[in-house]
C-alpha cells in the first residue's frame, strides 16, 4: 500500500539516501495517481484478503469494487498468499508462537524523524525476521537485496518486537509475480542496525532539513522532480558536448561511452517532453512552443450500429482472430493455459539486442562470427 504523508517514506528511501535534497525537490510537485498505481493498490487489497483469510480470518471481499481485477490479479495475489504461507508455516514449525502481520504499520521514527509505512507483511519467529513486498509493477525488476524500503520496514518492525522476540536473522523478500521475480537476501540484526545508524539516520536529516548533494543514477526514475532537475539535465545534456578524439569518425571507444549514457539520456528526454506537455495543458505557455492536435484514426460513433446496417447490407462485419498469447492468458488464467495449451506455445528466438556485459541475459551466438 502507498505510504501517505510521511515526507521520509520507505518507498523513497533509496533515492534519498542516494541524492537527500530530492525530497525538498520533489515536494513542490504534487501526487499525480497513475493507472499502474490504482492496478497495484487494488492487488494489493486482494493480496491481503486472500491472506488475512488463509490465516482463518473473515475479511470482506475487495473485488466487487475493484476496477482492474481480472484472473492474472486474482493468479499474482494467490501466488503471495502461497508464498508468504510457506514461509509462516515453516516459522510456525520452528517457534510454537511465530506472528504474522499483514499490512502493519511500521514505525521506524527512533531513526528517521516521523518516519512510518506499510508494510505488505511482517513474519517473525524466534532468531528471525522476514519482511516480504508484493510487487505488482513488471517495469522494473526489484531485487531484495540491500533494499532500502524493506530495510526501513524490518527496522520498524525489529523496534516493535525485539523485546518479545530474540531476532538475529532479517530476512527481505520480494515477491513480483509478472515477471517471474522471487528474490530473498538475508542479512544479520547487527548489520541492519549499523546501515541505520551509518547510513539512513545521516541521509534522512540531510534531506529532511534540504541539505545534501544531488546525485543523478536510477533512483532518478522514481523522483517527482526528474524532468526539471538541472543535475540530471547536465549530466544528460554532457553528453552531447562530448569531445571527440576524431572530429569526423566515432572510435570505438567513444562509441562504447555513448552507449552506456543512451537509455538514461532517451528517459530524461521524454521525463522533459511528459512534463512540458503536461504543464502546458494546465495552461502554461511555453515560449517557441504550442499544444496541436495529434493524429487520430476513424472512429465509429456507434459500433452496435455499424454492425447492424452492415449485416442489413448483407455483409459480415466481424474478423474471427485468434487471441494473443497473452491475452489468451488472461482470459484462461496461468493454470488452464498451461493445461490446455501449454505445449503448443514456443518462445521464437528474440531480435538481437546490444545490452551491458552486467545483463544477466547469455551473450547471443553470433552466426557470422561462427561461420568465420
Ligand atoms: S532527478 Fe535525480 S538528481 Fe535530480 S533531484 Fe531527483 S533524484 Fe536527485
Amino acid at each position: 500500500m502507498p505510504d501517505i504523508h510521511a515526507r521520509f517514506s520507505p518507498s523513497s528511501a533509496d533515492r534519498l539516501i542516494h541524492c537527500p535534497p530530492s525530497l525538498v525537490m520533489g515536494e513542490q510537485f504534487g501526487q499525480e495517481s497513475s493507472v499502474y498505481a490504482e492496478e497495484g493498490t487494488e492487488a494489493h487489497s486482494l493480496c491481503e484478503y486472500l491472506l488475512r483469510k488463509a490465516i482463518g480470518g473473515e475479511p470482506e471481499d475487495p473485488r466487487p469494487g475493484m476496477q482492474y481485477y481480472d484472473t492474472e490479479m486474482q493468479e499474482c495475489a494467490e501466488g503471495y498468499r502461497d508464498a508468504v504461507m510457506e514461509i509462516y508455516e515453516q516459522a510456525r514449525r520452528e517457534c510454537g508462537d511465530a506472528m504474522i502481520c499483514i499490512e502493519q504499520r511500521i514505525d521506524f521514527s527512533a531513526w528517521v524523524k516521523q518516519g512510518f509505512g506499510t508494510s505488505d507483511c511482517v513474519v517473525i519467529s524466534s532468531g528471525k525476521l522476514f519482511v516480504i513486498d508484493f510487487k505488482y509493477g513488471k517495469g522494473v525488476s526489484v531485487s531484495a537485496e540491500d533494499n532500502s524500503q524493506l530495510k526501513c520496514y524490518a527496522l520498524g518492525a525489529y523496534s516493535v518486537f525485539s523485546p518479545l522476540y530474540e531476532i538475529n536473522e532479517i530476512t527481505l523478500v520480494i515477491y513480483q509475480p509478472r515477471i517471474s521475480n522471487y528474490s530473498r537476501w538475508s542479512l544479520t540484526t547487527e548489520a541492519l542496525l549499523t546501515w541505520a545508524d551509518e547510513v539512513l539516520r545521516p541521509a534522512a536529516e540531510l534531506a529532511l532539513s534540504g541539505g545534501g548533494e544531488l546525485s543523478c543514477g536510477s533512483w532518478c526514475r522514481f523522483c517527482k522532480a526528474k524532468a526539471v532537475c538541472r543535475k540530471r539535465a547536465e549530466e544528460n545534456l554532457a553528453l552531447t558536448r562530448y569531445e571527440f578524439a576524431n572530429p569526423d569518425v566515432l572510435e570505438d571507444d567513444e562509441i562504447n561511452s555513448i552507449l552506456a549514457q543512451i537509455d538514461d539520456l532517451v528517459r530524461w528526454a521524454e521525463d522533459v517532453k511528459d512534463y512540458a506537455l503536461s504543464e502546458a495543458l494546465r495552461g502554461k505557455e511555453w515560449h517557441d512552443w504550442k499544444v496541436v492536435e495529434g493524429r487520430a484514426n476513424r472512429k465509429y460513433t456507434d459500433d452496435k450500429k455499424v454492425a447492424e446496417a452492415v449485416t442489413a447490407a448483407g455483409f459480415d462485419p466481424y474478423e474471427k482472430k485468434l487471441l494473443s498469447v497473452s491475452a489468451m492468458e488472461k482470459f484462461l488464467g496461468k493454470k488452464r493455459f498451461q493445461e490446455i495449451i501449454g505445449c503448443l506455445v514456443y518462445r521464437p528466438t528474440g531480435k538481437p539486442a546490444l545490452v551491458s556485459r552486467d545483463d544477466k541475459r547469455p551473450e547471443m551466438n553470433n552466426p557470422s562470427v561462427d561461420f568465420a
